[in-house]
């Protein structure tokens, strides 16, 4: 272990009391990427009528091949803002770059992506703002490294943080990451900052989401952030690990 997380130690779940969800579960759901207003639209009234009160989907997408979909950027955020209008869900969106950090001023929960954990100008100036921030662990990076990116948010002012464990690599191929559950046994031990799992981006594939998320949560987890397409398999990001409404639905009833 490395140095002590001063400032996590002295939180107590204030990003769940800034958003009103003390003592309950966080539930995020939506397409990886904004593709249209129509399809975003659809499924946010879809999570909707199930309860879902957060919804993701991304504008910029920080894709690993520049020759990928980038994500439909100001266009698709100013999407997702007359969603948000148009529905009242509150709204999860990754930002890729500080200077970007007044035009999510509507955004509910900004979301930091594995590729900018260690940014650390990036997670410096979130720091100063008191907007609630989804940090999401670094593929390559320890459960101790995450924790350091956290200090770095909270040393700043802005104790609103929640952690994100999205799986790491490891010489396993069958899944496109591996799901360490290990990392939210020991922050729930340890620590009072809330970690929720996406089961998506660790697993890359549908069939197993709804094994992951029990397991998820029966390692203590504050909630789930999965991937969710009318059609998953026409999502234009990511679309071998969208879940399909009827799956969604079920596993979200069954857990919840
Ligand atoms: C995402 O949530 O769509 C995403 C890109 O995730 P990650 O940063 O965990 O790869
Ligand atoms: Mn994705």
């Amino acid at each position: 272990m490395g140095h002590q997380h001063t400032y996590i130690k002295s939180l107590n779940n204030d990003a769940f009391e800034a958003l009103n969800i003390k003592d309950q579960k966080l539930i995020i759901a939506g397409p990886c990427a904004i593709e249209s207003e129509e399809s975003l639209l659809e499924v946010a009234n879809f999570l909707k009528s199930i309860g879902i009160n957060f919804l993701r989907a991304g504008a910029y997408k920080p894709r690993t091949s520049v020759h990928s979909f980038q994500g439909l950027g100001d266009e698709g955020l100013a999407i997702l803002k007359r969603v948000k209008e148009l529905t009242g869900m509150k709204v999860v969106t990754e930002i890729p770059d500080p200077s970007y950090i007044e035009k999510f001023d509507f955004v509910d929960i900004i979301q930091v992506g594995a590729r900018n954990m260690q940014n650390f100008s990036l997670l410096k100036a979130l720091g100063k703002t008191t907007k609630p921030v989804l940090l999401k662990r670094g593929f390559g990076n320890t459960i101790d490294e995450m924790l350091s990116a956290a200090e770095y948010i909270i040393s700043e002012g802005n104790k609103n943080v929640i952690l994100c464990e999205r799986g790491i690599k490891t010489f396993e191929t069958s899944t496109r990451n591996t799901l360490d559950l290990a990392s939210v046994a020991i922050i729930k031990e340890y620590y009072k900052i809330p970690i929720i799992v996406d089961p998506s981006h660790a697993a890359g594939r549908a069939d197993i989401i709804p094994a992951l998320s029990r397991a998820s949560m029966a390692s203590g987890a504050d909630g789930l952030i999965i991937e969710v397409h009318q059609q998953p398999a026409y999502s234009i990001s990511d679309s071998s690990q969208a879940l399909d409404f009827n799956t969604f639905k079920s596993l979200y009833n069954e857990l919840f």
